[in-house]
C-alpha cells in the first residue's frame, strides 16, 4: 500500500469550539437559565469561558481519563462542560436525573465519577443521594455566588467562582483522537445500565455525519432548539453539530412545557427542534387547543421512539411543519438514520409520501443490516423483518468496564446488535417495527406493536396507545392494546376496533383493549412496556 501524504491531525472536540469562535464568533447561544432569566452570549464568549473552565479543572486536580459527571439541563454552562472537560482529556459523563435512584447510585459508582456538576434545582436530589457516592470528591453547583444555596453536599463549590479570574486562553492538548471524551449510560429497563464511551473521533465524525444528512437541514442560518436533553445521548449531537456549521443554539433549560417552548421558538427565530415523540404529542395538543402557531419554515425532528403517523400528518398538514424522524440509540452516538424523503419525494402521492416519512435513510458512515434468528441477512423488501445490526465509526464496540454486556452486544463478525426489529425496503429505507423484547408472536407470525399503536393513535380520541403481548394457549401470544383516551371523550373498545378494522390485517386486531389514565414512561420518555406487562400480568384475555 502506498501511504497518502496528508496531515494526520487528530479530530479533537476542542477543535469544534475553536473553529466556531473563529468562523462563527458572533453567533449566539441563548439559554433559559435555571435561575430564570434568559442568558445570551456568543460562541466567542463560550470559547473564552470554556478555556477558563479548563484551567479551573486542572487546578481542581482533574487528570486525563477522569470521569466528571453532570446532572444538568440544557444550558450554556453545560455546553462549556462538554468542551472544557473533554478538551483536557477527561470524560464528560452526562447523567439523566430522572432515572431511578438505585440506577443513579449504580451509574455514579460504576463510572467512578470524581466530581459532580449539578444544576441549582437538582441540589436536593443530590443531597439525598450523596451518601451512596463515597468516591465523589466534590460537587460543583452550576450557578453564581448570588444564587449559591446552603447545602449539605461535601466540598460544594460555585461554578462561577471556579471560573473567576482564570485565564481566557488555554493551550488545548492534541492527543490520540480515539481517546474517550464523553459517556452516557443506557437507561436499560432490565439489568444494570451500561456505559457507552464516546471518543473524540466518534463525536466529531457523528456531528459531521449529521450535517451531511441533509434531512436535518442545519447551517449558519439555523436556530436550533434541542428539547432532547444533553443527558440523553448528548442531545443527539446538537451541541457539536451546531458550532461546526455556525447555527444559533437555543437552550431551554428545564422548562419543556409547550408555552415555554413556544415562547423561545418565536422569540429566538427557532427553525429546527429535536425531541422525543411524547414532547411533540403534548405540543400538538397545546397548539390545537390554543390555536397557537409555530414559526414559518419549522423543521421538527423526533427520535427515541416511533412517532405515530397521525401526529406527523397533523404537524405537516395543520401546522406547516416539516417532520423528520430519526433513528438511533445511546450506543450509536445516537443518529444513524434520519428522514425518508429522497429524490422525487414531492411528486409522490400522499400515502407514499407519508409511508416514507415513517422510514429513515442511513447516514453516510453507518452500515445497517437486518438478520434473522440464524444470523442470515433478511431481504431488503420492506416486509421481511429481523434484528437490526450496525457498524461504523460512531457505533459502540463495547460497554465501559462490562465485559459480559460487551460480548453480548457484538456479533461474531463485529456488528453491534441493536435489539431493535426492523425492515429495510428496496430504496434502503429503514423502518423500526419493534424491540426484540417487545415482540408479539401470534401463531408463528410477528405483529408489529409500533404499527398497531400508530394506527390506533390515528383515532382522534386516542391520546396514546401501547400494544403488548399477552400469553395465549392457542396462538402463543395475542396483542392487547392499552389506551389513554382524550379528555372528555367517551371512546369505547368497539370504537377502536372499528377504527383498526381494515387498516391492519384481521389477525392483528387486539384480543382486548384496556383504558388507563396514564401509560408508564421511562426516564427518556418511552412507553415502558416492561412496566405495562407487569401491570397486566394477571389480566385474562376474553378470548381464552
Ligand atoms: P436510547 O438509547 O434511549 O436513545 O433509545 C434507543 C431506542 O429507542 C432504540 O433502540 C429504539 O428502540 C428506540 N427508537 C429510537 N428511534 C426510533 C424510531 N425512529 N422509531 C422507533 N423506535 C426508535
Amino acid at each position: 500500500m502506498l501511504r497518502g501524504q496528508m496531515m494526520d491531525t487528530p479530530l479533537m472536540i476542542s477543535g469544534i469550539l475553536a473553529h466556531a469562535a473563529q468562523a462563527h464568533g458572533k453567533q449566539e447561544i441563548v439559554t433559559r437559565t435555571v435561575e430564570g432569566p434568559i442568558h445570551r452570549y456568543t460562541y466567542r464568549d463560550c470559547y473564552a469561558r470554556t478555556q477558563q473552565l479548563a484551567h479551573a479543572l486542572v487546578a481542581l486536580g482533574v487528570k486525563p481519563g477522569d470521569r466528571l459527571a453532570t446532572f444538568a439541563w440544557n444550558t450554556y454552562r453545560h455546553v462549556e462542560l462538554y468542551y472544557g472537560i473533554s478538551g483536557i482529556g477527561a470524560i464528560c459523563h452526562t447523567i439523566n436525573p430522572r432515572l431511578f435512584h438505585d440506577q443513579l447510585e449504580y451509574i455514579v459508582n460504576h463510572a467512578e465519577d470524581r466530581f459532580i456538576f449539578l444544576d441549582l434545582n437538582l441540589v436536593e436530589l443530590l443531597e439525598g443521594l450523596a451518601d451512596q457516592f463515597p468516591k465523589v470528591e466534590g460537587y460543583i453547583i452550576m450557578t453564581d455566588r448570588e444564587h449559591m444555596p446552603e447545602t449539605t453536599l461535601k466540598n460544594a463549590l460555585c461554578y462561577e467562582d471556579l471560573l473567576e479570574g482564570q485565564p481566557e486562553s488555554y493551550d488545548w492538548p492534541l492527543f490520540d483522537e480515539n481517546t474517550a471524551a464523553a459517556m452516557c449510560y443506557t437507561s436499560g429497563t432490565t439489568g444494570n445500565p451500561k456505559g457507552a464511551l464516546y471518543s473524540h473521533r466518534s463525536t466529531v465524525l457523528h456531528a459531521m455525519g449529521l450535517l451531511a444528512a441533509g434531512t436535518l437541514t442545519m447551517d449558519s442560518t439555523t436556530s436550533v432548539l434541542p428539547v432532547v436533553p444533553m443527558f440523553h445521548v448528548q442531545a443527539w449531537g446538537q451541541a457539536y453539530a451546531a458550532p461546526i456549521c455556525g447555527a444559533k443554539i437555543v437552550m431551554p433549560g428545564f422548562r419543556l412545557d409547550p408555552p415555554s417552548l413556544l415562547e423561545l421558538f418565536n422569540d429566538e427565530g427557532v427553525n429546527l427542534t429535536l425531541g422525543v415523540p411524547t414532547i411533540w404529542l403534548g405540543l400538538l395538543n397545546h397548539l390545537n387547543e390554543t390555536g397557537a402557531k409555530l414559526p414559518a419554515g419549522f423543521v421538527l425532528v423526533s427520535g427515541g421512539a416511533a412517532a405515530p403517523l397521525s401526529m406527523i400528518k397533523a404537524y405537516e398538514e395543520d401546522h406547516g411543519v416539516t417532520y423528520v424522524q430519526g433513528w438511533g440509540m445511546t450506543e450509536t452516538s445516537p443518529v444513524c438514520a434520519a428522514g425518508g424523503e429522497g429524490p422525487g419525494f414531492t411528486e409522490l402521492d400522499e400515502d407514499t409520501r407519508y409511508a416514507r416519512k415513517m422510514k429513515q435513510r442511513r447516514l453516510f458512515g453507518v452500515e445497517l443490516r437486518i438478520l434473522d434468528d440464524d444470523h442470515n441477512d433478511v431481504p431488503h423488501d420492506g416486509k421481511s423483518s429481523g434484528e437490526l445490526v450496525c457498524r461504523g465509526p460512531w457505533i459502540a464496540s463495547g460497554y465501559f468496564n462490562d465485559d459480559e454486556a460487551s460480548k453480548a452486544a457484538i456479533t461474531e463478525d463485529g456488528w453491534f446488535r441493536t435489539g431493535d426489529v426492523a425492515t429495510i425496503d428496496e430504496d434502503s429505507l429503514l423502518q423500526i417495527t419493534d424491540r426484540t423484547k417487545d415482540l408479539i408472536k401470534s401463531g408463528g407470525e410477528w405483529i408489529s406493536s409500533i404499527d398497531l399503536e400508530s394506527v390506533a393513535m390515528g383515532h382522534p380520541d386516542v391520546q396514546e396507545a401501547a400494544a403488548i403481548a399477552m400469553p395465549h394457549p392457542k396462538w402463543t401470544e395475542r396483542p392487547m392494546l392499552v389506551i389513554v383516551s382524550r379528555d372528555g371523550s367517551s371512546l369505547t373498545a368497539d370504537d377502536v376496533l372499528a377504527h383498526l378494522d381494515g387498516q391492519v390485517a384481521k389477525w392483528w386486531l387486539p384480543d382486548d383493549i384496556a383504558f388507563v389514565d396514564e401509560l408508564p414512561h421511562t426516564a427518556t420518555g418511552k412507553v415502558s412496556k416492561l412496566q405495562l406487562r407487569e401491570q397486566f400480568k394477571d389480566h385474562k384475555l376474553p378470548t381464552i
